[in-house]
Parts: C-alpha cells; structure tokens; sequence
C-alpha cells in the first residue's frame, strides 16, 4: 500500500517539475483505476465494461468517427484517452475547426502565457466554423486576450494575499479554499487562476499538499474544505482517496467540497470506480462549473446522475460571459437543464477583472437585469445567488435588484418581479428619516 502510494506520489513530483512541457495529469498509467478489470473470457457474452455504457450523443459520435477514425468508443469513453488526445495547438485544432484568423495567431501566442486546451470530446461541441458560438469563444483563444484593460490584474481577488502557505486561500474565519493542481482537461479563456493554471509551478506536489494539511489541521476554526484548482478530478482515484482520507481524518474540518469543471468538459472521468470512492467521504458537496446550456449532452448529464445517486448535493457555479450566457433566456434554459440533472444553481458570478478579460466582461447592470428576469419568473430553486468577488480579496459580495425600495414611516416599501409595490408593516422601530431624504436601507439577500 505504502510503496502504492509513494508510486502516484513520485508520479506527480514529475509532473509538477516540468508541466509546461508535458503537461500530463498526475494520474495513474492510462487505462489503470478507470474502469472495472477486463472482463474474464467466457463463452457467454461478457457484460459490457462500464466505458461502454457510457452514453455518446450523435453529434460527437459523428466527429469521433470523422476527425478519429481509428479511436473506438470505448477508447473515446476513457478519460485518460480524454485527457491525452487534448487539442492544445493551432495545428491540432485546425484540424477540427475551421480557425479565424485571429484564433490562429492567438494560439500561437498563448502557449507562453496560458496554454489552450481542449478534451476531444468538448471539441465535438464546438462548432467548426462559426467563432462566435459560444462554447467555441468559451475555450479558444483571441487576441483580445492579450490586451490588458485598467483595473484588471493577474490575481484580482489578491488570493496569493491570503495565503498562509502556498495552495491555501484562507480568507473566511471557518473555511479555506484547497488549490490541489494547478492541471484541468480543457481550459477556460476567462480562468480567475489563469496566474497559477496549466503553467509549470502551477501545480501542487506532495510537498505542499502536507504543508497545506498541516495547516488546517493546526486551525481548528476551519470547518469547511474547499478543493479546487485547477480541476481536483483530474487528480487520478488514487490521490483523490489520499486527500480525501487525509481531510477526513482532521476531526473539525466538518465538511469537504469539490469544486469542478468535469462533467461539462470530461464527463468520462465520472467512472463507476470514483463515485465508489466519492460516495465513502460523505458528507461531500460538489460544485459543477457550467457555462452554457449547450454543455447539457447526454455524457453531462450522465455524470451529473452518478453523482447525484452517491448522494453528493450538487450546486453549480456560472461566470456571466459577454456573448456567451449574458441574457436570461440562455441562463434560465442552463438552470432548468441543471435542475433537471439535480444540480441547484449556486454562484452566478460577475466576471473578474483578469488581465485581458475586457472581451468577456458586462456590465453590473446587465447582471442585474439578469436576476430580474429569474426570480418569480422561475422556479426559485433556479435562481442562484449573483457575486462579485471583490477585486482585492473582500470575498463574494452579493448583488441584488433593489426590491427593498425604502422605508415609509414604519413600513418597508417592496416591489414584486411584475413591479408592483407592496408595505410591509412594522418593519422599522422607529419612524425613519424624512422621505425626502434617501433611505439609507438596503437588503441583502
Ligand atoms: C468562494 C470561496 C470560498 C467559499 O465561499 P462560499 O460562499 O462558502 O461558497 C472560500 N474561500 C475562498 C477564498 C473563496 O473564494
Ligand atoms: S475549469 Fe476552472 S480552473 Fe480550470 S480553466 Fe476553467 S475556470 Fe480555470
């Protein structure tokens, strides 16, 4: 067991020294720990391997069959296969989209500054010809993102600030945010961590795994653990189980969560083997980090319900994108496809301000009229709560419609989502202010 877990250990060390060039995940060997053993041989049909149930929607079934002929389903459905065939170059991804100019040149730049990635199977939902889809600006680079704007920076939240010790945001009284790797399968342009993500130096080693724990368990005011990064599940079974055991075994960290891109970007790691493995380190929450409704495939939703059966509450977590989701009726549709899937709309977050973001970044107001068009319009349970996280580390601040118009006398003075005015009584203790004078009063959520 021992020499095990030494084997993973030393396999993501290596990893971690030179990611810029090799740029692999710090999992096992391909086609080891993903699926059951091969089926015995029997005269009998064997049952099929859990890869080949996975589902496979029509429209990536014919790009697997167009641009990868040789690749049968059930290499398609491992996640290791996933994660090595990534598109990553101009030339590769030429292959599958008919690039513009601009993507071109800005994929020959990013290699430097943050790489582009993207599973062979996220790549069959983008679509090749028009740049604009949005999906396809979500994931491929443009030369806008070299162009810095005032305000934006490399660590906006000042996360590197709150760091006790390298890889841990210690910034609420009873909860940290666990930056495990630095890796993720497909890379988003508009990444908060792009400072720290797919670049070597980027990725968490043992080392400071152990300086992280050593951390919580030496701060008996953290409840809460946050994994994140990077992706935490591109993290093999193995060294999942290790941090997990490790958390676990701290007896004030209450509960654990995960915070990941997976089942929009590489539903496939979403293996009978890992949920096993999940479901043994509850109570364990998952937030998904979904953009747009049209990464709701089949795969996606697959995951999304083997996870839900192990029992993990699923929230979600959506940065609002220019030209991507910034209107109601493409947001309303991705919350009613993640509630179908059992996942509840958690943040919807405005995006940070990280150098080169200007392109994908609305207006407040936008946000705003976004959330109006949501609550009472919808089930409640699909309106997520709106954040900025306040650039210089002030943490989530909620943004709300000014529902709460006022105080009037005693009463607060309220408009519905149809904008109609209602008092409640009594809402005050004393008279207030003049109503000529601005009420100071605002509600929070
Ligand atoms: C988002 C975040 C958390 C978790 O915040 P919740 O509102 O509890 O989900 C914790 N720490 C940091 C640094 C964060 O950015
Ligand atoms: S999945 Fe998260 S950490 Fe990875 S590139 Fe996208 S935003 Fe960044």
């Amino acid at each position: 067991m021992e020499k095990k877990k030494q084997a993973w250990i030393q396999s993501l060390q290596s990893v971690s020294e030179d990611l810029s060039e090799v740029e692999e995940p710090p999992s096992e060997p391909p086609g080891s720990g993903n699926s059951d053993p091969p089926a015995p041989r029997r005269s009998r049909p064997a049952r099929p391997r859990p890869s080949a149930r996975f589902p496979l929607n029509e429209k990536t079934n014919a790009f697997r069959r167009k641009y990868f002929p040789g690749v049968t389903v059930s290499q398609w459905n491992d996640w290791h296969w996933q994660v090595q065939n990534r598109l990553r170059t101009a030339t590769a991804l030429s292959r599958v989209l008919d690039l513009s100019q601009d993507e071109r040149a800005a994929l020959q730049r990013s290699s430097s500054r943050f790489p582009a990635a993207v599973t062979p199977y996220y790549a069959s939902l983008l679509d090749g010809e028009d740049p604009l889809q949005p999906l396809r600006r979500s994931v491929i680079p443009v030369l806008d993102e070299f162009v810095p704007s005032p305000g934006e920076a490399d660590d906006p939240l000042g996360e590197d600030h709150d760091s006790p010790v390298p890889g841990l945001v210690h910034r609420y009284p009873d909860r940290v945010l666990f930056l495990v790797t630095g890796f993720c399968s497909t890379y988003c342009r508009y990444c908060t961590r792009s400072r720290m993500v797919g670049h070597k130096g980027g990725h968490a080693g043992k080392k400071q795994w152990e300086k992280a724990l050593a951390y919580i368990q030496e701060t008996p005011s953290v409840r809460d653990v946050l994994i994140s990064g990077g992706d935490p599940l591109t993290l093999s079974d193995d060294a999942l189980e290790w941090l997990l055991q490790r958390l676990r075994a701290i007896r004030h960290v209450e509960f654990v969560r995960i915070g990941t891109k997976v089942p929009a970007v590489l539903p496939q790691r979403i293996t009978g083997a890992l949920v096993r493995l999940l479901r043994r380190h509850h109570p364990l929450w998952m937030s998904l980090h979904f953009t747009h409704p049209d990464e709701l495939t089949p795969e996606a939703r697959t995951a999304c319900a083997r996870l839900a059966d192990a029992g993990i509450p699923l929230g979600s977590q959506t940065v609002l994108l220019k030209g991507i989701n910034d209107d109601a009726a493409t947001l309303k549709a991705l919350y009613h496809g993640l509630l179908r899937c059992r996942v509840r709309p958690y943040y919807l977050y405005q995006c940070d301000p990280i150098s080169g973001s200007a392109h994908f970044r609305t207006t407040v107001a936008k946000g705003l009229e976004i959330m109006e068009g949501l609550r009472g319009h919808t089930t409640g349970y699909a309106v997520p709560t709106y954040v900025i996280d306040a650039p210089g580390g002030g943490g989530k601040i909620p943004l709300l419609p000014d529902y709460a118009q006022g105080a009037d006398g005693q009463d607060l003075v309220l408009r519905n989502y149809e904008n109609r005015t209602f008092r409640y009584p009594g809402a005050f203790d004393r008279p207030s202010p003049a109503p000529s004078e601005p009420a100071p009063y605002r509600m929070a959520n």
